[in-house]
């Protein structure tokens, strides 16, 4: 079972990774976007951090709304809006209980998924975290180590789609041949599931 310890590890070990990337995350966003995806998830996930070490919500559902709320408010990007209604959404789903299965987890988490969907118009293959997403919490009926595989890939199929939504999308036919920064900060998200699960 996942407790809300589970959930504080996946955020933080995301902060790290995001912090370790943030630099990757803007070179990606230069060609095809503004060059802030990095620092907007910096920012983003560094408050996230901070707020779950000082308020320590203490179920599954109040971790994620608690961490999806400081995303919103922290981030001006389109990434922030996106990446707070995935938590929020998926923190939502997960209610109040005090530990949840990890099928529990992959329905919230898809859930979520779909809000991210109706919030910003993405479908697969529009070049956007959609694309990792989407296989990711396919694939993790099998598994953490299976959702992390699924999500690599999904970030690198990006590379020859063109962009059909946010930033990327006015560049047109311009826009194929960039791996998408979004679909890249969303594998490292789910990476951090599987790190915070120990595998
Ligand atoms: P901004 O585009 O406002 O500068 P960021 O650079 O932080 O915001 O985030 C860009 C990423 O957000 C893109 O690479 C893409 O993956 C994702 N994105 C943008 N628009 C959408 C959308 N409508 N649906 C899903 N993801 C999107
Ligand atoms: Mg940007």
């Amino acid at each position: 079972m996942l407790d809300a310890d589970f959930f504080r590890r996946w955020m933080t070990v995301t902060a790290t990774s995001v912090e370790r990337e943030a630099e990757h995350l803007t070179a990606l966003d230069s060609p095809i976007g503004d060059a802030d995806h990095g620092s907007n998830l910096l920012r983003g996930f560094t408050a996230v951090a901070a707020t779950l070490d000082k308020e320590a919500p203490d179920t599954p559902g109040a971790v994620l709304t608690l961490a999806g709320r400081q995303l919103i408010s922290t981030v001006g990007g389109a990434s922030g809006p996106l990446y707070g209604t995935l938590l929020r959404r998926t923190g939502k789903a997960l209610g109040d209980a005090g530990e949840v299965g990890e099928e529990q987890l992959a329905e919230a988490l898809r859930a979520g998924v779909e809000a991210v969907m109706t919030l910003g118009g993405a479908a697969p293959g529009d070049k956007t975290m959609i694309d990792t997403l989407v296989p990711a919490v396919d694939a993790l009926g099998t598994g953490f180590a299976a959702a992390r595989t699924a999500a690599e890939q999904g970030a690198l199929a990006t590379t020859p789609l063109q962009a059909r939504k946010g930033r990327a999308s006015y560049l047109g036919e311009r826009s194929i041949g960039h791996q998408d920064p979004g679909a890249t900060s969303a594998a490292l998200l789910i990476a951090a599931l599987a790190e915070a699960a120990g595998e």
